[in-house]
């Protein structure tokens, strides 16, 4: 197999920690009472996917072990997943946790609340696949190349013992960080292990359809208000747009209705890089970054404190949506013009 997470030494921490070495679950599970499991905020397909798929399979195979899925409020698109009702969104005050699960999750405060399991916990496993992840787990797992954190939860796991619930959840997990198998991040490993998953049953045609493909008429009408209203910039390479908070309270939707827009713009001929914001609160903007193939955008998110994969990063900044852009663009005209230059 190309990934056993040997790759990702050189991006961790470094010390004589066991991390990279792929995790022995039974092991990590003896004399394990309470588990706890949570992915990043505002979570994604892969942050759900991965949690819920590592609950159903615990479950099921460590009925005496008492788990438990920690996330932030769930979009309306991945209710479907089952155990997406069992998903506890308020931190106990007071934890007690054998085992903390991190997942999908570049960094500690990426976690949110749910950062507290991180304190006080016995001990914390971080799986992920971020490349701006440096390690923050007792244990980590950390592969910049894989797929998606749901693709190194199936590697963990005994393939005949994952039920169909979990086999679910972490097919959906797969589907979104690849975009449906089409990011340059989808290996044959990732078409592996989804055909694994795909022989426990599952409908993955219905999976697809309903949590990356099906959009409320709303979702339909800011996606191409943020379209209409995109612009090109240098020389067609670059191509931006941005949603005002007051445009999303016109429109009834929320932050989880605007993914997808930066997918689609990157998508676009010429493009390079696709910038793409929204504002959480005023003055304060989340930025998204997609690149086609020449500019490492996790580079430019690290820089204002955010992270990500070299395709695929994000970060949060504040000032005026202009102020933001030109904070951007110089540098990834600089890492265009190298590019150019090479
Ligand atoms: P997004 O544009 O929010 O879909 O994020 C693209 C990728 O970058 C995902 O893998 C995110 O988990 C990651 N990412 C987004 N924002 C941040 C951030 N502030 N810090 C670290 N990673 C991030
Ligand atoms: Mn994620
Ligand atoms: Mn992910």
């Amino acid at each position: 197999m190309k990934n056993d997470g040997s790759a990702a030494h050189g991006l961790t921490r470094g010390e004589a920690k066991e991390e990279n070495a792929m995790i022995d679950l039974a092991k990590e599970l003896k004399d394990v009472q309470s588990v706890a499991i949570a992915g990043h905020i505002r979570p994604d397909g892969d942050a759900i996917g991965s949690s819920l798929g590592l609950y159903h399979y615990l479950k099921k195979n460590y009925p005496e072990v008492e788990a438990a899925v920690y996330l932030e409020n769930i979009p309306r698109a991945y209710h479907m997943i089952s155990g997406v009702d069992e998903v506890r969104h308020e931190i106990p005050r007071e934890i007690d946790c054998d085992l903390f699960f991190c997942l999908d999750c570049a960094d500690e405060h990426r976690l949110g609340a749910a950062g507290e399991f991180r304190k006080k916990a016995k001990k914390t496993v971080c799986i992920d696949h971020h490349i701006s992840n440096s390690g923050f787990g007792d244990v980590d797992y950390i592969v910049p190349d894989a797929s998606s954190t749901s693709e190194l939860v199936v590697r963990i796991l005994d393939e005949e013992k994952i039920p169909l619930e979990a086999a679910e959840a972490l097919y959906m997990g797969i589907v979104h960080d690849t975009g449906v198998f089409r990011h340059s991040c989808t290996s044959p490993d990732t078409m592996e292990m989804a055909a694994r998953l795909m022989r426990r049953g599952i409908d993955g045609s219905k999976i697809i359809n309903a949590t990356y493909y099906d959009k409320s008429y709303q979702q339909r009408l800011i996606h191409g208000k943020a379209l209409l209203e995109s612009s090109l910039l240098k020389d067609g390479r670059v191509i931006f747009s941005y949603v005002q908070r007051e445009t999303m309270d016109f429109f009834g939707v929320d932050t989880s209705d605007l993914d997808g827009i930066v997918e689609t713009l990157v998508g676009t001929y010429g493009v390079e890089v696709a910038i793409f914001f929204y504002e959480t609160e005023p003055g304060v903007y989340k930025v998204s970054m997609r690149s086609k193939s020449l500019v490492d955008v996790s580079r430019v998110a690290q820089s204002f404190g955010g992270g990500g994969h070299v395709r695929a990063a994000g970060c949060t900044m504040k000032g005026t949506a202009c102020d933001v852009l030109n904070l951007l663009l110089p540098q990834i005209e600089q890492q265009l013009e190298e590019k150019d230059r090479d």
